[in-house]
């Protein structure tokens, strides 16, 4: 029977906006390119993940130049969610306005905090994140407390929380979908970049996508890897969605189509879908603007004193977010890793750097994760060659990732860490992409509509990373998730009505 909708994919976006369409009535089938996720061996093994790429695609994609590289882009069910680091925070109240920056303007965001605030409150709801109001000086309003206290500090994390509070800054519980006690029982170690095989984590599988397949009449097909979408024969709208599954191709022809494949595959795919310009684009900004946070980790290392924290990942800061800058210009957001191990640290170290001493320096470390805004470019661009993906990541803003390193590395010698290294986060992971199919009030500057709607075809939406204006420099699921849900909330009063 051909479903009312298809949506593409099943992380963040598409599992949210599944969910909240669960008990409209219609028949909704969730076309999902991976697989489950099962419990193995690797699924908590550091030197699998890290050094071994167990759980990454057979694919390879290609840089500007031509470079290939193997991608940290998951396909499983639950997209990316599945090994995110469940940090699940808004962006700032500031982030929906124009700011300035060192590398340019960030642009204002097409309505303010205050429209997108209740959804917030629902998708913590519904993720069930843990976390505490009150630390963080750039917190904006929340109309409901978060439903979880915050997941405790291990000993040393509560040590470093002290020490930074003692310089006068302000540490804050970070907001985590993370049941502490259900992750720990299946093996202890950190969750970020580890796949989520039970409960423990609150992703997109084991949050919203359970909720939305209570419903029977949404169903999940997986291993149904969409091609290309069909505009009518008047191009208004999305005529058909093609797919292939165990090598046969297929297509379905619902009334709204919604597409949720990630903010570089929705771009690959409407731009696949119409050769040359590609689909939904007539305002030429399908797959332009991508970004992904210009970010860096820092290791604060003190040689006589252990870090045997297990997870590690409780504690932010946010002093320097909106300030602290050279002129008072913004920096961004400094999180905990992950606590990284040996193994961690030789995937990214020169082969000759010898086990034993990286084994040391990650057992001495508190490991912290530096993020800045990356400004959009229509410059930095996905695009397609066949079935191949291009990224042109284009640079922008690293001034303020430089400034940020620059005033932690003081802070931590400060509070008594006297070795602190970083190192920026390379390419092969994108882990924040966005942007590239951006929502706006233009349709001369921007594929969607402020509900994600495509401003060419009216039954197309665009739900995932690739709607996001800006990146502000916060991790992006949450925000990802509360517009699902306003867009969800919109078609039930429209299309479904
Ligand atoms: C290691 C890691 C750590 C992270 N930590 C955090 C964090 O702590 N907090 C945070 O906010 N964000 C984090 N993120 C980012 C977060 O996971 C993403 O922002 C989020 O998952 C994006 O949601 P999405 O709906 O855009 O895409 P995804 O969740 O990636 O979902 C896209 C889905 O579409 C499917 N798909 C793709 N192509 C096709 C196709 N052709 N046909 C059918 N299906 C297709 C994919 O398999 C996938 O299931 C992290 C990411 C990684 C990789």
């Amino acid at each position: 029977m051909t479903p009312d909708i298809v949506i593409i994919g099943s992380g963040i976006g598409g599992a949210t906006i599944a969910s909240a369409l669960a008990g409209s009535g219609a028949r909704i089938t969730i076309l999902e390119r991976g697989e489950h996720l099962t419990a193995t061996p690797e699924s908590r093994d550091a030197r699998a993940i890290f050094v071994n790429g167990h759980y990454r695609p057979k694919e390879m994609w290609r840089e500007g130049d031509g470079t290939e590289f193997n991608p940290g882009n998951y396909y499983y069910v639950g997209g990316n969610s599945k090994f995110y680091g469940a940090v699940l925070l808004r962006y700032r109240k500031e982030d929906f306005a124009a700011l300035e920056h060192f590398g340019g303007v960030s642009p204002a965001w097409p309505f303010p905090y205050e429209e997108l605030e209740p959804w917030y409150s629902k998708a913590e709801q519904l993720f069930r994140v843990r976390g505490q109001l009150g630390e963080d000086p750039t917190e904006p309003f929340h109309s409901q407390p978060y439903p979880f206290a915050p997941v405790p500090d291990e000993a040393p994390i509560a040590r470093a929380r002290a020490e930074l509070k003692a310089l006068g800054l302000h540490p804050a519980s970070l907001p985590l979908g993370i049941d502490i006690d259900a992750w720990l029982k299946d093996g202890r170690t950190p969750w970020d970049a580890f796949p989520n095989t039970g409960a423990g984590k609150v992703d997109a599988e084991s949050g919203p996508l359970a909720l939305a397949l209570a419903d029977p009449d949404i169903e999940l097909v997986t291993g149904a890897h969409v091609d290309t979408l069909e505009a009518s024969p008047d191009g208004k709208s999305i005529a058909a969605v093609t797919y292939t599954r165990n090598g046969e191709a297929r297509r379905l022809s619902p009334k709204l189509v919604i597409l949720a494949a990630g903010a570089i595959n929705s771009a690959a795919i409407l731009m696949r879908s119409a050769p040359g310009r590609g689909l939904a684009n007539s305002s030429d900004q399908v797959g332009r603007n991508f970004m992904s946070h210009n970010s860096s980790a820092m290791l604060a290392i003190h040689p006589f004193r252990r870090n045997d924290s297990v997870y590690q990942k409780t504690l932010m800061l946010n002093d320097y977010y909106l300030t602290g800058g050279k002129g008072g210009k913004p920096l961004g957001n400094v999180q905990l890793l992950g606590k990284i191990n040996g193994d961690i640290l030789k995937a990214n170290a020169p082969a000759f750097a010898p086990k034993l001493a990286l084994d040391f320096m990650a057992g001495h470390a508190v490991d912290w994760y530096m993020m800045c805004e990356d400004l959009p470019d229509p410059e930095s661009r996905i695009m397609v060659d066949g079935k191949g993906i291009i990224i042109q990541w284009q640079r922008s803003n690293m001034e303020t990732l430089s400034g940020l390193e620059a005033v932690m590395k003081e802070n931590f010698r400060a509070a008594g860490y006297p070795i602190v290294l970083s190192r920026p986060f390379d390419k092969r992971t994108p882990s924040h992409q966005c942007g590239t199919v951006r929502m706006g009030n233009d349709p001369a500057t921007s594929p969607l509509d402020v509900f994600c709607r495509s401003h060419d075809h009216r039954n197309l939406f665009v739900v995932d990373g690739g709607f996001l204006p800006t990146s502000a420099a916060v991790n992006p699921a949450l925000t990802i998730a509360a517009q699902a849900l306003r867009v969800a909330d919109h078609i039930r009063r429209g299309e479904l009505a």
